[in-house]
């Protein structure tokens, strides 16, 4: 019988229909800063599209395009004012930046406090430590999926194909605070199929279309793909999702797993940064 597939569209409605009731409670109106700088056309459509999810759940967003051009210093600038502007609880820099300007160093930029991706070295250091404060955005939504599903995790071998630190290392972090025995795999990992052929829960975060195939995949495992490739057949995922759903016990499909929880998961941390800034000024 093939697995089961778990809906991220369905769980992310479910999930921003939460926020909007928190939302709701709240005195003020949660307030998510955009960045956009440069000019490529999908980080575009993805400021877009998280705009519109802010609106939906009553954040209001503020957008910033300071230009492909912006000098360092200029951007730095921004952001400077934004974290200092108390109807601001977010900040989204939308990544890649123009190739002038380093996103590691100017996402470091940001107040931890407003760090709703989750991606300064303060917020991956507080993860890393057991004590996360905003988590990635694509993590933090795999494991609401795998929740959602009723995975088990306490003592489960969990595998996680990819080490990026947008994706990889914090899903590590987490499936380790759940008690998971995780095993971390990469471009350079001897024998990809042995390590995944353990997994009772198996994530792959490679970029690379097809890479899991059927073999590498144990009976009733749970199979998670984060990947998203464009190819001439469309968007797909890390996973061959046919051969595969029929080893597996659940599996997320692309498009329709984990990116949907990706923008639901940003709602989530603007509304969490919202309300932790509101007590640090009680
Ligand atoms: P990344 O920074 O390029 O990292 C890819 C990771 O996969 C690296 O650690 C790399 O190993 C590993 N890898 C690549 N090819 C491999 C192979 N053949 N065997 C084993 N490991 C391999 O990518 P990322 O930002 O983490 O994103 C990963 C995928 O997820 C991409 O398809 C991306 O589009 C997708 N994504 C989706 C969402 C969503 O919302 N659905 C969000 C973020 C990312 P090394 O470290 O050794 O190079």
């Amino acid at each position: 019988m093939p697995g089961r597939l778990i809906d991220g569209k369905a769980v992310a409605a479910e999930v921003r229909e939460r926020v909007a009731a928190e939302v709701a409670e709240l005195a003020h109106a949660p307030g998510l800063a955009t960045v956009l700088a440069g000019d490529d056309p999908a980080s575009a459509v993805y400021v877009r599209m998280k705009r519109e999810d802010c609106a939906q759940v009553g954040i209001e967003s503020f957008h910033h395009e300071p230009g492909g051009d912006v000098p360092e210093q200029a951007l730095a600038e921004l952001l400077g004012s934004l974290n200092c502007d108390p109807q601001v609880n977010g900040i989204l820099l939308q990544l890649p930046l123009p190739g002038h300007l380093d996103g590691e160093a100017m996402s470091a930029l940001i107040d931890p406090a407003k760090d709703v991706d989750g991606l300064t070295p303060f917020s991956a250091g507080l993860l890393a430590h057991g004590h996360p404060g905003l988590v990635p955005c694509t993590p933090a939504g795999v494991m609401e999926l795998l929740a959602h599903a009723d995975v088990e995790l306490e003592g489960a071998e969990a595998v996680v194909v990819g080490r990026s630190q947008l994706v990889g290392k914090p899903l590590a972090s987490l499936l380790l605070a759940a008690n998971a025995t995780v095993t971390h795999c990469h471009s350079r990992t001897r024998d990809l199929g042995a390590s995944c052929r353990r997994a009772d829960v198996l994530v792959a975060a490679a970029g690379s279309p097809g890479l899991i195939t059927a073999d590498m995949v144990h009976e009733g495992a749970a199979v998670i793909d984060v990947g998203t490739n464009r190819t001439d057949d469309g968007l797909v995922g890390d996973v061959d999702f046919d051969a595969v759903r029929e080893v597996a016990g659940a599996i997320t499909p692309v498009p329709g797993g984990v990116g949907p929880m990706t923008r639901a998961m940003l709602l989530v941390n603007t509304v969490a940064a919202a309300r932790t800034q509101l007590e640090a000024r009680r």
